[in-house]
């Protein structure tokens, strides 16, 4: 996502009633914090929250937490959230890595990571969403059952996703290199990137892993 810096987001983030300002202390309480024991469901690099707002509209009986690293791209988000009634959706400004810091083992039920930054040079494998580092994350917070969904339309990220997800010890349960066209696109909600890329013609490919 091309990143302007849009001057006092950092004080609109901190301001913000839908955003979680101290997330560390929800650590074990995010039962307590959605009022629910609803499973919990968070997007990694929510962009703008198209995605993580349907979702949360159409299923009420879960609950959602968008997570976005820059100030500047949640502020985009929030300016849609001002406008919905959403009892069950909060927002994070943390960096994904450090996730374990703020959620219990077993508090997360699904993790979505949508049109990841590719990060194409070897040298940055690391900072994939889909490395074996960011697995482990994902490792510590999920609950047994839990399942990370990834979608991208960059097909070299996905292809070393297919196999550096199972050589972090998790199982490929299912996925396609053309979701819009498979059977895997039932319930399908779309993020900004897999609208903007799919009105392109580009294919869209998904993976659902589980341990
Ligand atoms: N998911 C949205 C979509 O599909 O329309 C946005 C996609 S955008 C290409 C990726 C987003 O992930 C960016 O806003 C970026 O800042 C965020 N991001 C990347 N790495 C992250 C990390 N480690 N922690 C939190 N957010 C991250």
């Amino acid at each position: 996502m091309r990143l302007r810096h849009i001057r006092g987001a950092e004080e609109s983030i901190a301001a913000s009633p839908y955003v979680v300002q101290n997330p560390e202390e929800e650590k074990g309480r995010w039962a307590e914090r959605f009022g629910n024991a609803n499973p919990i469901e968070i997007e990694v690099g929510m962009g703008k929250g198209r995605f993580i707002m349907e979702l949360a509209q159409k299923h009420p009986d879960r609950n959602y937490i968008g997570i976005e690293r820059y100030s500047s791209v949640l502020l985009r988000g929030l300016e849609k959230r001002e406008q919905l009634e959403l009892p069950n959706i909060w927002f994070m400004c943390i960096d994904a890595k450090d996730m374990a810091d703020y959620f219990e083992k077993g508090e997360v039920s699904r993790i979505y990571l949508n049109f990841s930054d590719p990060w194409p040079k070897d040298r940055h494998a690391k900072r994939r969403l889909t490395s074996p580092d960011f697995m482990k994350v994902y490792d510590q917070i999920l609950a047994e059952d839990g399942v990370v969904e990834f979608k991208t339309d960059n097909r070299p990220l996905f292809e070393y996703s297919l196999e550096a997800i199972p050589a972090a010890g998790w199982k490929i349960v299912r996925h396609t290199f053309d979701l819009h066209h498979s059977e895997m696109a039932e319930g399908n909600v779309m993020t900004e990137y897999e609208a903007k890329f799919s009105a392109e013609g580009k294919p869209i490919c998904k993976l659902v892993a589980s341990r």
